[in-house]
């Protein structure tokens, strides 16, 4: 399934263990000579939901995404191991505000946090902030549009690097420390536990920002997800 012109959804039926929100599952492909590659994805999906759902980039030059795109089909079947990760995850007994900040495919982690608050911890006040280059590259923008509007509590900033805002209330500039100051400000809460994904140097730019605005490093998680965008 197409979420963005360079992202699919991915439906894996697994016989793995339950996951937790934030987890990933490595993938490995074999071909027919028997060479081998192996990636990780992150887990989309809340707790519980079967099949799992991963959301895969496409990168142009990669070895593994492509495939996803070009060759998978519906009812192929590859070697996946998991869930895998015990820090950058979160579950209802950790309690919140929360604060998600997404680069790119980094949203995916972080879109398993906030269906498994929908289900499991409505109460917990929570923002997200996603920031993709365009309106059409934002993975799971329907979905996020819909909740922020249904659930009291969650709270979605998004924005755009590579064109201007679509809605009165976004932003369309890179996430710099002066971005998030005012995202913070508009959203009047101090979060007990952050969770920062995306490539090295978004993760890398995002924390610094974070703990120059006042956030204890303790507080704040991060998974990297390779590249330099
Ligand atoms: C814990 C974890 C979870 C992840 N979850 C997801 C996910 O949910 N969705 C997703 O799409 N990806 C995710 N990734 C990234 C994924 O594992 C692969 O690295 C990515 O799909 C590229 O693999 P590839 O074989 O296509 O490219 P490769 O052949 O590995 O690399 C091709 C080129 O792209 C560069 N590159 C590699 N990774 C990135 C990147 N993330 N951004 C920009 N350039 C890059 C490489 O330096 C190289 O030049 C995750 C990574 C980690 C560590």
């Amino acid at each position: 399934m197409c979420q963005t012109p360079r992202v699919v959804s991915v439906f894996v039926r697994t016989s793995l263990p339950p996951h937790v929100a934030g987890q990933h599952v490595d993938v490995r492909l074999t071909a027919p000579d028997g060479y081998q590659a192996q990636r990780s994805y992150s887990i989309a999906s809340a707790p519980g939901v079967v099949p799992i759902e991963l959301a895969i980039e496409r990168l142009d030059d990669g070895e593994v995404s492509p495939y996803f795109h070009e060759v998978a089909r519906s009812g192929d079947t590859f070697e996946v191991r998991g869930p895998i990760g015990g820090h950058f995850i979160w579950a209802r007994e950790d309690g919140g505000p929360i604060l998600l900040v997404g680069g790119g495919s980094g949203v995916v982690p972080l879109m398993a946090m906030a269906r498994h608050r929908a289900v499991a911890a409505a109460e917990i006040e929570t923002l997200l902030v996603y920031s993709a280059r365009t309106w059409d590259e934002l993975i799971f923008r329907d979905e996020l549009i819909e909740r922020e509007a249904c659930e009291p509590g969650l709270a979605l900033a998004v924005t755009t690097t590579r064109e201007p805002r679509r809605r009165p209330g976004d932003l369309d500039r890179r996430l710099d420390r002066s971005l998030l100051r005012k995202i913070l400000a508009r959203w009047e809460r101090v979060p007990r536990h952050v969770y920062v994904c995306g490539s090295n140097a978004f993760v890398g730019s995002v924390t610094s920002d974070l703990v120059q605005e006042g956030i204890a490093p303790a507080r704040i998680r991060a998974e990297r997800y390779g590249g330099t965008l």
